[in-house]
């Protein structure tokens, strides 16, 4: 990302004060940090004001954070709450932004306890993940290549998947190739799910040997940009009933996909995908909503789901996975990351939609 991308965010954060009626803004959450600052380190404050920006970490990270970042940088020796508090006080700083999903109490009393006399922190919930839902060209491009190292780890990995083995061998197969590709690590962890397994979205990886309706559901993170995939294995045959349902969520899929255009409500996405498994009487086993943001983050607004008044605009990139889970059946998803364009999307998971059948019985 060039520098003069983090400092324009920056100038949009010190732009946005005084409407708030704030003389600054500390954030502390690591994807917002690195979002405005390059910063990757796990220990990080950002102090914004009109005429500063302030990174404040520790001494693990004094030649990464010069590295990264363009920001000033101050090495606290103690905890960042006492260089901060100091810096509030030296820039005369009186109400400061802060996050308040995102700091623990512990922080946020160690920050209030050390501020100067009449500073005060006021909650700001959200602004920065609001200015990430709209990525930029270098960012989707970030996310493209993430998409497609991860579909190619899919393909490299499915293609050698045999009865007899485990769901637990195929994710880790999966996250290996994701790394020998270059991932930096797995966006989440990889749910391989088979048999009446896969009916729980978020299933772990157990020994269980792969058997019937199979949901692979996976993510990298390549140059800091999630991924986000699932596609469905059958292992033996499936029946009139596996791919009926298979069907249903697909078309669903689909119609989700089809829905999506800027200036239309998340929440009519999600009604297009609803709508097509309730013509095959399958709507109430789809149990969560149907997409969700991702790029510094796998899961990040907005969320895709029923009677969301949020609009989409050009340049969102969000995934679009409607799915069914019957208990003592299975469960079927289709999940591929698409970007948001004036007139429709484009969908960057470039692998193929077909159920993939593994060893049929002849
Ligand atoms: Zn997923
Ligand atoms: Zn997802």
């Amino acid at each position: 990302m060039a520098s003069n991308e983090f400092e324009e965010r920056r100038r949009a954060v010190a732009a946005g004060l005084a409407e708030r009626k704030l003389d600054g803004f500390l954030a502390a959450f690591s994807p917002n940090l690195r979002y405005l600052s390059g910063f990757t380190g796990s220990n990080g404050n950002l102090l914004l004001a009109p005429n500063a920006a302030i990174l404040f970490t520790d001494p693990r990270y004094s030649i990464q954070a010069a590295e990264e970042t363009s920001c000033a940088v101050r090495i606290a020796k103690g905890p960042l709450a006492m260089a901060v508090a100091a810096a509030i006080g030296r820039l005369g700083l009186k109400r400061i932004g802060y996050e308040p999903e995102r700091m623990t109490c512990a922080q946020y009393e160690a920050l209030r306890a050390r501020l100067p006399m009449r500073a005060s922190l006021q909650p700001v919930a959200g602004w920065i993940e609001r200015l990430r839902m709209v990525k930029s060209p270098g960012e989707i491009e970030r996310i493209r290549r993430s998409v497609k190292l991860n579909s190619r780890a899919f393909e490299q990995v499915a293609a050698r998947v045999r009865r007899g083995m485990k769901e637990n061998g195929l994710a880790a197969d999966l996250e290996y190739r994701m790394r020998r590709l270059g991932a930096e690590k797995p966006a989440f962890e990889t749910i391989v799910a088979g048999g009446v397994r896969s009916a729980l979205p978020h299933a772990q990886p157990t020994a269980a040997a792969l058997e019937g309706l199979v949901v692979v559901d996976m993510g990298a993170f390549l140059d800091g940009y999630a991924s986000d995939m699932t596609r469905m294995l059958f292992v033996g045959s499936p029946n009139a009933q596996v791919k009926r349902a298979y069907k249903a969520v697909l078309e669903a899929q689909l119609a989700a996909i089809d829905a999506v255009r800027a200036g239309v409500s998340a929440g009519r996405v999600d009604r297009a995908a609803r709508a097509a498994l309730r013509a095959h009487g399958l709507d109430r086993a789809f149990v969560h909503s149907t997409g969700h943001g991702l790029g510094l983050e796998v899961h990040e607004p907005p969320r895709i789901g029923k009677g969301e008044k949020a609009r989409l605009c050009a340049g969102m990139a969000i995934t679009i996975e409607p799915g069914v889970y019957i208990e003592g059946w299975g469960g079927i998803r289709i999940e591929d990351t698409v970007v948001v364009t004036d007139h429709g999307c484009e969908v960057l998971t470039p692998t193929d939609k077909a159920l993939r059948v593994v060893c049929p019985r002849a």
